[in-house]
């Protein structure tokens, strides 16, 4: 199969923890013969800075010819009095649309070694893993008629557009099914469906779909009681699959369990598995730079690419472990110290899990 990957490090900390992710991309590529080819282009404001625009034709021609993209973070103050249409995020979300990346997946994982991170009690949140499957591009952030209107009365209203068509749904639900098939094998689709028709329908798509996964357990629960359940007993779950607005709140909710955003990575996937693989965290201009930055959640961004857009399970799991291993042995970047652990630079830490790999 074609491995063809494109690397775009972005902003602020971006080059910096790209740059070591890239080392233990290279590193897995050598040792499992993957075959992976690499393109490498400018988004958000590095690319202003040389083009003018946040996404340059060059690069939505790369990112469109290849299998898998891996981000770094966009943005900065350097490039925020620019006007709306022409600011890095704007490269971002001309990706996500273009290539057509509807499906969101958020892990959120603590390793037992962070537990002390989390603002949860430790035996709560220990060797907490849980995927966030959410949909990217419908439902009431899109859904039209939208809009602010004066009434004949003269007093003014908001108004939003709840929708989600049945393909919509299923396609989101496939992503999910698939995600719980190649983990833990429990799917919990979170709805409003005692309120919200459109979310009626997403229940019964679910469960239609069900029929054609018998090796994944389907549960519903409603959004408000999945809040709650997320932070009383997060360890319940294994796959959450949700629309657009409960997605965007649950999975930050999840993150923040984790206590750790430089730990996090992320996906975004189209219908045939091609995806964007990116930490969750922005580009941190206050340490850019600086050496510092935990490139862990962009080295974990690798491992996902691999399992969900490579077909490279064996190598997502080795650099995975490497991981803990390396969190084992008590190295942490600043943002993840604590006493009687090693502080280490970025460039350490990429040199840390290249050792780990290699001794495996
Ligand atoms: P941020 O995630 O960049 O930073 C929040 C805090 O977390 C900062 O104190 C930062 O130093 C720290 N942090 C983040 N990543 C870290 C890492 N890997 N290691 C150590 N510490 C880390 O969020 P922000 O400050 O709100 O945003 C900064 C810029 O990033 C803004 O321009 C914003 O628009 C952009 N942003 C981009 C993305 C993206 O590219 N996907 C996402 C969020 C924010």
């Amino acid at each position: 199969m074609s491995r063809n990957v494109l690397i775009l490090p972005g902003d602020g900390i971006g080059p910096e923890i790209v740059g070591q992710a890239e080392r233990v991309l290279d590193q897995v590529n050598a040792d499992f013969g993957l075959g992976i080819e690499k393109n490498h282009a400018l988004v958000g404001g590095s690319a202003i800075d040389q083009y003018g625009v946040p996404l340059p034709e060059d690069t939505l021609a790369l990112a469109k010819s290849c299998d898998a993209l891996l981000l770094g973070a966009v943005g900065g103050p350097k490039w925020d009095a620019l006007d709306m249409a022409i600011r890095p995020e704007k490269g971002l979300l001309g990706l996500r649309s273009n290539l057509n990346l509807f499906g969101n997946l958020r892990p959120a994982i603590l390793y037992p070694q962070l537990a002390e991170a989390s603002s949860l009690k430790p035996e709560l949140v220990a060797g907490l893993d849980l995927l966030i499957v959410r949909e990217l591009t419908g439902g009431i952030y899109f859904g039209q008629p939208r809009g602010i209107r004066t009434k004949d009365s003269g007093e003014r209203e908001g108004f939003n557009t709840y929708v989600y068509s049945e393909s919509e749904v299923r396609r989101i639900g496939r992503q999910a099914f698939e995600a719980a098939q190649k983990r833990g094998g429990k799917l919990c689709s979170v709805d409003k469906a005692n309120v919200l028709e459109a979310t009626v329908l997403w229940r019964e798509v679910m469960n239609e779909l069900a029929a054609e996964y018998p090796d994944v357990e389907l549960s519903h629960m409603y959004v408000d009681n999945a809040a709650m359940q997320l932070v009383r007993a997060p360890k319940q779950f294994d796959v959450i699959v949700t629309g657009n607005m409960f997605g965007d709140i649950l999975s930050d909710c999840a993150a923040m369990l984790t206590g750790s955003i430089g730990m996090l990575p992320s996906a975004s996937l189209d219908e045939n598995g091609k995806g964007m693989y990116e930490p969750i965290h922005g580009s941190a201009p206050d340490i850019a730079g600086q050496g510092v930055a935990n490139p862990l959640a962009t080295i974990l961004s690798v491992a996902m690419m691999l399992r969900y857009s490579l077909a490279a399970e064996e190598a997502a799991q080795a650099i995975e472990k490497a991981v803990g291993d390396v969190l084992d042995q008590g190295m942490r970047t600043a943002d993840i110290y604590s006493e009687g652990n090693r502080k280490v630079s970025t460039a350490q830490m990429g040199d840390a899990v290249l050792a780990a790999l290699t001794n495996q």
